[in-house]
């Protein structure tokens, strides 16, 4: 039976000291009970609660760390859905590079995925992940293909070497690294050896979910517990059902044999089959997506869709509240005003940027919410406006006396001149796409 917090508190050392990462040993307690922590964290934790807690303690899907450094992190979701809380630890996606396709497009692999980046509301997306297939006999190459990844990047490695000697060598490459190790065949004893040794995860394949819960339970009873899943299924069908069945067997069964990330590697197909397969797979629980080739509108479909499903329904995007210099305004310049939602906040900012227009956006604190939602809510109202407004001493800061309001709250300006006392507020157009066309039709400084 699941623990409360409150039961877990009273094994805990309470002594409130935050090396957990939380101010109290209650909080602490709290986070275990919903399993978004794990005992471990807590170093003074006594062997009676780690006998007691055990299993409890344990995230329903483990997480699993691939990197040194700050790494990427997989796993520790506790919903099917993300509409019942949140998923927590983002997909991680990475490129395949296999060791006998030269040391020149190599290289340029390495480039591409390194410097592609997409900056999207007020977030910075990139890839997180090499995966190096060793498809020859060259153990030469597979080294030095992991020596050049390692030259130019910080990013996780998979490494997928069926001969034992150089797969060895190879990791001897990365010591402190915590890279993964991709295994084609059953697992053995000598794998999680290996693994342990080096801190690294196994990447456990499967044809069925009988082979794939004894091989999990034979890497648990090793010791191992930094395992990744990978049960492809027939076609995209056949492994979007697998998925599925192995993480509602973890989170709504809690069985722990299939409590690890998920894995899936795409095939080398057409963009559209690609994308296809990687857009569905992402939706349906792959902790690690390995794509074929470089392809940026393939890498930038995953982006958004990843961003979007790993946003938290219950905080809005936003971006901090204050006031933000869209082009190279002077004192003299025009004064708009608007929400803290991300996306309101690029949209408007954007929209001056197109205007041609250099511009001072102030940017009220709607915790997260955009103009309407913000306005019924009693978050975008002229006291809040012009509080935010004198607090931040716009008047120092500007010449002009006048601001621009969105034309959805046009039935503010008069309560919000009244409490700003010397400033004309304008109606702005009610569309953000209209601004362009506005900032011509009316004096606005
Ligand atoms: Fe309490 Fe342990 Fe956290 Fe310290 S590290 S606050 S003792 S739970």
């Amino acid at each position: 039976m699941a623990l409360s917090g409150l039961d877990i508190f009273k094994l805990l050392p309470k002594t409130n000291c935050g090396e957990c990462g939380v101010p109290t040993c209650m909080a602490f307690a709290m986070k275990i009970a919903q399993k978004k922590a794990e005992l471990s964290s807590c170093p003074y934790a006594s062997e009676e609660a780690k006998a007691a807690l055990g299993a409890a303690s344990e995230p329903p899907v483990r997480r699993v760390k691939i990197g040194g450094g700050g790494g990427l992190e997989v796993g520790g979701e506790t919903v099917l859905f993300r509409h019942e809380k949140t998923f927590f630890h983002p997909t991680g996606i990475g490129l395949e590079i296999r060791t006998s396709q030269g040391e020149e497009k190599t290289r340029e692999d390495i480039r591409q995925l390194e410097s592609y980046q997409v900056d999207r509301v007020g977030e910075v997306l990139k890839a997180n992940l090499f995966f190096i297939s060793h498809d020859s006999e060259d153990k030469a190459a597979l080294l030095r293909t992991i020596s050049l990844v390692k030259e130019s990047s910080t990013k996780g490695l998979i490494i997928d070497c069926p001969q034992e000697e150089a797969l060895r060598e190879g990791l001897e490459l990365l010591p402190g690294d915590r890279p993964a190790i991709y295994l084609r065949r059953p697992l053995a004893e000598k794998d999680i050896e290996m693994a342990k040794a080096i801190n690294a995860s196994l990447v456990i394949t499967a044809s069925s979910h009988q082979d794939l819960a004894e091989q999990t339970e034979k890497a648990r009873t090793g010791g191992l517990t930094n395992l990744i899943l990978n049960c492809p299924g027939e076609g995209l069908a056949g492994g979007i059902q697998n998925n599925a069945i192995l993480r509602r067997s973890a989170l709504k069964k809690s069985f722990k044999p299939f409590g690890f990330p998920l894995f899936a590697r795409i095939a080398d197909e057409d963009g559209f089959q690609s994308l296809a397969a990687s857009a569905a797979l992402l939706c349906k629980y792959a902790s690690i997506i390995i794509l074929p080739r470089f392809d940026k509108a393939l890498l930038y479909t995953l982006f958004t869709l990843r961003q979007n499903i790993y946003t938290d329904p219950q905080k809005p995007i936003q971006v901090d509240p204050k006031v933000y210099a869209i082009g190279d305004p002077t004192p003299d310049s025009p004064v708009f005003v608007t929400t803290n939602f991300s996306l309101t906040y690029f949209i408007v900012s954007g929209e001056i940027e197109n205007s041609g227009t250099s511009a001072h956006l102030v940017v009220c604190d709607t915790e997260g919410q955009s103009v309407l939602t913000a306005w019924a809510g009693g978050k975008f109202v002229p006291e809040k406006i012009a509080k935010f407004i004198k607090d931040i001493k716009l008047e120092e800061k500007v010449n002009t006396r006048k601001i621009v309001i969105p034309g959805f709250v046009a039935q503010i300006s008069g309560e919000l001149e009244e409490k700003l006392p010397g400033w004309e507020v304008i109606v702005g157009c009610q569309e953000a796409a209209d601004i362009p066309s506005f900032v011509k039709s009316v004096k606005l400084a």
